[in-house]
């Protein structure tokens, strides 16, 4: 998707894909500045990495304590510094709005999951004015680490740890369950039923429709995967590097081919 986002920009750059050990992170970053690189992605486990690594931090970065791009820039006396920053949460909120129709001011909101992403959209929606939260993840203590996180920086959001009685607007799946086709429902069917959601996101992507995605449309909710999340943050990525809009439509194009093997 970036290649073809800076074809379209009419840029004579490429992206490149490079499996670095962590333990070189360091080194591959320096000489990624010291080869004249415009900038990188990076992913896990690097994002974390990261921060420490760079010369500066976007407030998105800080934000969330994860650097998923990084930009090289000539500072005010002449050298050339990397600036970190983090396009993933704010990709979740464009996903949720613009793939599924989902305004989260005011919603009610089940999260299933408190890993790295489900940390993140978990605060990201809380920031976003979100006025219920149910936190529901194998490992409690990390839901419960993550309500404490909210508590102290959103204390208007009403979180609360297990399944709601009730109907939700939207339940978020941000477990890695679906991810196999061997895996379990990350949905504990006796304690929430579909028939309460109206509409259902799962982060993952590939396969495009898992098992909750499909449970969720037989049940009439309406529903979204996680290939807008994938595109959105890098969408912002390009437009960091560049300074100009990402052509969104045409990046979706390349990126559904790559992933789905259509075009
Ligand atoms: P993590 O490894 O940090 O977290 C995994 C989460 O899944 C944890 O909540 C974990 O629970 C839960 N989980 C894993 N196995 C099981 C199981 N057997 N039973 C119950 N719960 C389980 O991963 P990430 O947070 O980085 O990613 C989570 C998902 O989001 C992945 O599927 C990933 O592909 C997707 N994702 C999609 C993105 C996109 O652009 N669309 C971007 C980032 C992630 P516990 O805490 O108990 O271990």
């Amino acid at each position: 998707m970036q290649n073809a986002g800076l074809a379209t920009l009419g840029l004579n750059w490429r992206y490149l894909a490079f499996d670095v050990d962590p333990r070189h992170l360091r080194a591959a970053l320096d000489g990624a500045k010291r080869m004249g690189f415009i900038g990188v992605n990076l992913t896990v486990p690097h994002k974390l990495l990261a921060v420490d690594m760079v010369e500066a931090l976007d407030e998105s970065a800080r934000t969330w304590g994860a650097v998923n791009t990084v930009r090289f820039e000539v500072d005010a006396h002449g050298q050339t510094v990397a600036r970190g920053f983090n396009t993933d949460a704010d990709a979740i909120v464009r996903s949720l709005r613009e793939d599924l129709g989902v305004e989260l001011p005011g919603k009610r909101v089940l999260l299933l999951g408190a890993g790295g992403a489900g940390r993140v959209a978990a605060l990201r929606l809380a920031a976003e004015g979100v006025a219920v939260l149910h936190l529901v993840n194998r490992t409690e203590a990390k839901a419960a680490a993550v309500a404490e996180e909210i508590r102290q920086w959103h204390p208007r959001v009403q979180v609360q740890l297990g399944y709601p009685k009730g109907e939700v607007d939207l339940l978020l799946n941000a477990t890695s369950l679906g991810l196999a086709a061997t895996d379990a429902s990350p949905l504990a069917a006796q304690q929430f039923s579909l028939d309460q959601a109206r509409a259902v996101y799962d982060m993952i992507y590939r396969p495009a429709e898992t098992p909750l995605l499909k449970a969720a449309q037989a049940a009439g909710c309406r529903t979204a995967n996680g290939i807008g999340m994938l595109l959105y943050q890098g969408a912002k990525a390009l437009e960091i590097w560049t300074g100009q809009p990402a052509p969104v439509a045409i990046m979706r194009r390349a990126l559904e081919a790559n992933v789905y093997g259509r075009g």
